[in-house]
């Protein structure tokens, strides 16, 4: 029998087999895993991609993980591309602060960010500009209605030949989205997928849903927690894009009531947003009373 080495992205586990996604010819197949994985400890996750030995029909054994560009924890998944992270003004009313808190969440795991602010539908002229104006220069924006399936094909787009998570509060229009997206994706949406996927005795495994327009998403919301907590303070003007930190007269400037601070400057001078130094401010706090304790 003949039998090739292929590569595979893994998509989900079934029982102790994977299903992975064959990167050329996108054919799914059921793998085991060598033994030796098991003996060293290792074991892949979803979003890995895998050298595997084509066996039979659509049966392989997996040979080899290749190095993973990144790793999320929660959910589990390895090479993600990007997060989008989808927002809103209205029902629910998303503050700024909570939509910046999952900035630098994504920011810290320094994966690409786009931002959706859907139902738009509900969305005064001012409020989007507004909106505009603070994220505009920082991230790509899209503006979408679920409801209205505006700005669905840019979203597309976006996704396209991606791995992508999406992220956001409960309510602002994940599943919906990816419902328009693609009817097909039935995304668990965060209140769900708590239920009826956490209880006591199952372990959720992420799963890679493909998208027929092309790309890959995870069926778990990313970031839920909001939890910052592992985050030093020092590094967390890092994660505020627009900051030029550099430019401070102390190197290690966290720009609160240090002198000659450039970033406060900016604040006055109104080319950093009041909202995003206040958030700032308020994660900083927290982390320092973090460490405190
Ligand atoms: P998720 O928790 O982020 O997955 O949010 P859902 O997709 O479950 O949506 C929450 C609620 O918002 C549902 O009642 C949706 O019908 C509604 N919704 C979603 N997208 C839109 C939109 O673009 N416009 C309006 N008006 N409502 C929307
Ligand atoms: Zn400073």
């Amino acid at each position: 029998m003949k039998s090739e080495r292929k590569f595979a992205r893994v998509v989900k586990f079934y029982s102790n087999l994977l299903v992975v996604e064959d990167l050329e010819n996108g054919e799914r197949l059921l793998c085991k895993l060598r033994g030796k994985f098991k003996k060293q400890g290792i074991r892949p996750i979803v979003g890995d991609i895998v050298e595997y030995l084509h066996i039979v029909k659509n049966e392989g054994v997996i040979e080899n993980i290749l190095n993973r560009n990144n790793e999320l924890k929660k959910p589990s998944v390895a090479n993600v591309d990007q997060v989008v992270i989808v927002t809103t003004l209205e029902k629910p009313q998303v503050p700024y602060d909570i939509l910046d808190r999952f900035i630098v969440l994504v920011e810290y795991e320094n994966l690409p960010i786009v931002i959706v602010l859907n139902k738009v539908d509900l969305l005064s002229q001012e409020e989007i500009s507004e909106f505009e104006s603070i994220y505009g220069k920082l991230y790509p924006i899209i503006k979408t209605s679920a409801l209205q399936k505006i700005g669905v094909d840019e979203l597309k787009d976006k996704l396209h030949g991606k791995v992508s998570v999406f992220a956001g509060m409960s309510g602002v229009g994940k599943s919906s989205l990816l419902n328009a997206i693609d009817e097909n994706l039935k995304l668990r949406t965060g209140e769900i997928s708590e239920k009826l996927e956490r209880g006591k005795h199952t372990t959720t495994a992420a799963e890679l849903l493909r998208i027929s327009s092309g790309g890959w998403v995870v069926d778990t919301p990313g970031f839920a927690s909001l939890e910052i907590s592992h985050i030093q303070p020092i590094e967390l003007r890092d994660l505020f894009v627009e900051f030029d930190n550099e430019k401070c007269f102390f190197p290690d400037c966290l720009h609160v009531d240090e002198p000659e601070c450039h970033v406060k400057r900016l604040v006055e001078k109104g080319k950093i947003p009041e909202s995003r130094y206040e958030s700032y401010l308020k994660f900083l706090t927290e982390l320092e009373e973090e460490q405190a304790v």
